[in-house]
């Protein structure tokens, strides 16, 4: 089945790379997924998963947080400010902290509760104008805002352009958290999670290899 292959290849790009046995966490991206399929990567014990809406994720996890025990559940999509207190009560990890009225909010939330999702700060690497993410020139000041609120970010997260090849945005992704000393790479999807790992990947993002096409139109 397809969790197993693309578990397996994770594990040999990782020692190809010379990384560490499980120094990668695959996010199954479950987004849009009709449940049937959802249930059969949990029922062969995957416990990482990754969504892009706040209310789809709401109505899912709850339910099969109780059937299925712990199960990490990354947030992956944009984040509205107003969506901000749900998303961290449901959330393990954030991976679109992209402005400073977000990263206020999730501050405040963090005081409150004495405890944050681990943080991502998505940047636009390829300077798309429809695209989400702090833009390359802007992240390091962005990056200090946050940490002058106290905000604890492990790490950076991108999508690269899909008509360029991934890789110089993977490396350049790789530069900017090593510079701000960042630990934490959110990059690699289905089509090119292997050069992710490559490339220094901690987290990569996988949908449909593992669940097969995402259906839109229902
Ligand atoms: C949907 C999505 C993915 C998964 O994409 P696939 O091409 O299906 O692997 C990864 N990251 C983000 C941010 C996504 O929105």
């Amino acid at each position: 089945m397809a969790l197993a292959e693309i578990t397996a290849r994770l594990q040999q790009a990782e020692q190809a790379a010379g990384r560490a046995a499980g120094s990668v966490t695959l996010i199954a991206v479950s987004k849009v997924q009709p449940l049937e399929r959802v249930v059969a990567v949990l029922e062969q014990g995957h416990r990482v998963f990754g969504e892009n809406y706040v209310q789809e994720a709401a109505a899912k996890w709850p339910d099969l947080r109780a059937r299925f025990g712990p199960v990490q559940v990354h947030m992956i999509g944009p984040l509205q400010t107003n969506k901000a207190r749900l998303a961290v009560d449901l959330f393990d990890a954030i991976h679109t902290v992209d402005r400073p009225s977000l990263a206020e909010k999730l501050a405040r939330l963090a005081q409150d509760r004495g405890r944050s999702p681990q943080l991502f700060v998505q940047v636009n690497t390829g300077e798309e104008p429809q695209k989400a993410g702090v833009l390359p020139a802007d992240l390091d000041g962005f990056i200090a805002t946050c940490r002058a609120m106290d905000l604890p970010i492990s790490g950076l997260m991108c999508i690269p352009p899909e008509s360029e090849s991934a890789d110089p945005h993977f490396a350049a992704l790789a530069g900017m958290a090593s510079r701000n000393g960042l630990a934490g790479l959110s990059m690699g999807m289905s089509s090119d999670f292997e050069a992710a790992i490559a490339a220094g990947a901690t987290h990569v993002r996988v949908g449909y290899a593992i669940f097969g096409a995402r259906d839109y139109a229902k």
